[in-house]
């Protein structure tokens, strides 16, 4: 069963990506030849198009590299194999983190650019490379500002969220609260500086010439032809991480396998991975395996209704009794859940909860959950565990006793962080939920200019990555609404270094 909003962004970005796909075959600047150094007459000559840099992948990291190379007047093209672009950005919530912004001043929220990369060293059980924490966090909040005024993104301006293993709220929240703001602006920002963009097309090889610089990628179209896309400049890898790769999850860790679905989009295949490796391309942490804990156990799908978890919500099991703090880490919280009753676990909250949350925004898939059966409104509590066969006396003792928590203002079970809301006003509501795979921190080893390094420890020449592709810099595990900065600074990055 599709997941209603999902499937909603996804037949948006089709139409965008349609219309630039057209865009990017009239539009663009590079030089069409047929190639002809092929021998046999006989064989189809493959196409060959000549372009400063080829941007392989559609997604935010891919589409902020091409926009800044744009601007600084390179001839760009960005490859992207679905039939639509955004990638993960598209159907993420959008939420990127930056210190010392214009919405943290305006709140009165203090914080540092030492205290961001120690929360996000610390979030990845200091595994990360700290040189590309130092990059990530010294360029957030410019990423954050570049969005807002080069690109147009509108964020909620009086409002940040605060993820787990963050000291502060300090995430922003784009209109809408998903990455369809993100992706549509900057889908409209390519189409302005009529950036070629073919989608449909994949990358499958990635060619080096003699002295070993990367200058060529080979595609294959929808309809089988192959093309060369020849970078004079060189390559941005930008293809995301492979969550959506079974087989692949499996050779790394094998924990994560069939068991668990995706949140992810299924190109999310570890494409770049794979053709750096041909180059010798070094891995890092490509076992640091990142679950979300509250996806649809039908689909898998990253569930938005379920961030009333943030603004208090209660998991419990099916006995009736909560497990786990509800805002501890999403690997604590994920393991917590499989190992109870059916590998799930219920989110429970009221109309007091659902108020203070974002759940407006996302009606759609509030219906869909509905529908699913995953998810219960009613007018009692009593109603609604009924509904999912939950012990409906010890839940009602456990939230019993987490209303005087609320009282006291402490959370005696599993000192929850935060403010502690009781739930007391109906109507009240249950999500069953379980963990999908959604992140994957290991990838490409990059350093601070976004160079792939070889396996001898060097650049290989002409090759950059940056976004999901890239490990090393979220280390065992990456905090809420770092991957949003992540791609935006990193892309950035690539561009400015590929021109070089
Ligand atoms: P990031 O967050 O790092 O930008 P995304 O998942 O948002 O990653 O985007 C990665 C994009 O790369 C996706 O749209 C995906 O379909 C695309 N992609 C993956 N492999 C290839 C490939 N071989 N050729 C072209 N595009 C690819």
């Amino acid at each position: 069963m599709k997941n209603f909003k999902r499937f909603n962004i996804i037949l948006l970005a089709i139409v965008l990506s349609l219309s630039l796909f057209g865009c990017g075959t009239n539009n663009s600047e590079n030089t069409s030849v047929d190639s002809t150094d092929t021998p046999d007459k006989d064989k189809q000559q493959a196409q060959e198009e000549i372009y400063d840099v080829v941007v392989i992948g559609g997604g935010g990291a891919g589409l902020s590299a091409a926009i800044e190379l744009k601007g600084a007047g390179a001839n760009v093209v960005v490859l992207e194999k679905m039939s639509f672009l955004g990638g993960n950005t598209l159907i993420s919530g959008g939420e990127l983190n930056a210190p010392d912004t214009w919405i943290q001043e305006k709140l009165g929220i203090e914080d540092s650019i030492d205290q961001y990369k120690e929360d996000t060293l610390k979030g990845g059980d200091y595994k990360a490379d700290e040189d590309l924490v130092t990059v990530l966090a010294n360029n957030a909040r410019n990423a954050m500002e570049w969005l807002r005024d080069e690109v147009n993104v509108s964020f909620k301006e009086d409002y940040l969220m605060q993820f787990g293993g963050h000291s502060v709220p300090r995430a922003a929240y784009p209109k809408g609260g998903s990455g369809n703001e993100l992706i549509g602006k900057l889908v409209d920002k390519a189409e302005e500086l009529n950036i070629p963009i073919k989608t449909r097309v994949k990358a499958e090889e990635i060619l080096a010439d003699d002295n070993g610089k990367v200058n060529k990628v080979v595609a294959v179209d929808e309809d089988g032809n192959e093309i060369v896309f020849k970078a004079n400049k060189g390559v941005i890898l930008a293809t995301g991480g492979f969550g959506s790769n079974v087989e692949m999850r499996k050779q790394y860790n094998a924990e994560y396998d069939e068991r668990y679905m995706s949140t992810d989009q299924p190109g999310t295949t570890g494409d770049g991975i794979i053709m750096a490796e041909e180059l010798g391309a070094a891995l890092v942490g490509m076992e640091s395996i990142q679950t979300y804990p509250a996806c649809s156990p039908e689909t898998g799908v990253l569930s938005y209704v379920a961030d009333t978890r943030f603004d208090g919500a209660v998991l419990v099991n099916k006995e009736g009794n909560r497990f786990v703090e509800e805002l501890d880490r999403r690997d604590v919280i994920s393991k917590a859940i499989l190992d109870q009753t059916d590998a799930v676990g219920y989110l429970v909250w009221d109309t007091t909860i659902k108020e203070k949350s974002h759940m407006d925004n996302y009606m759609q898939e509030f219906e869909q959950l509905v529908k699913q059966g995953t998810l219960i409104k009613a007018d009692k509590l009593e109603e609604a565990a009924e509904y999912f066969d939950i012990n409906v006396e010890e839940l009602k003792e456990t939230i019993g006793k987490y209303n005087e928590y609320a009282v006291n203002g402490k959370d005696e079970d599993f000192n929850r962080r935060g403010e502690i809301v009781g739930l007391t006003k109906a109507p009240y509501y249950i999500q069953k939920v379980a963990p999908s795979v959604h992140h994957t921190m290991g990838g490409l080893k990059i350093d601070t200019q976004a160079r792939v390094i070889n396996n001898e420890g060097n650049p290989i020449p002409g090759l950059f990555a940056a976004g999901e592709v890239a490990g090393g810099i979220h280390g065992a595990n990456r905090l809420g609404g770092n991957a949003i900065t992540d791609i935006v600074v990193f892309g950035r990055i690539a561009a400015e270094n590929v021109l070089k």
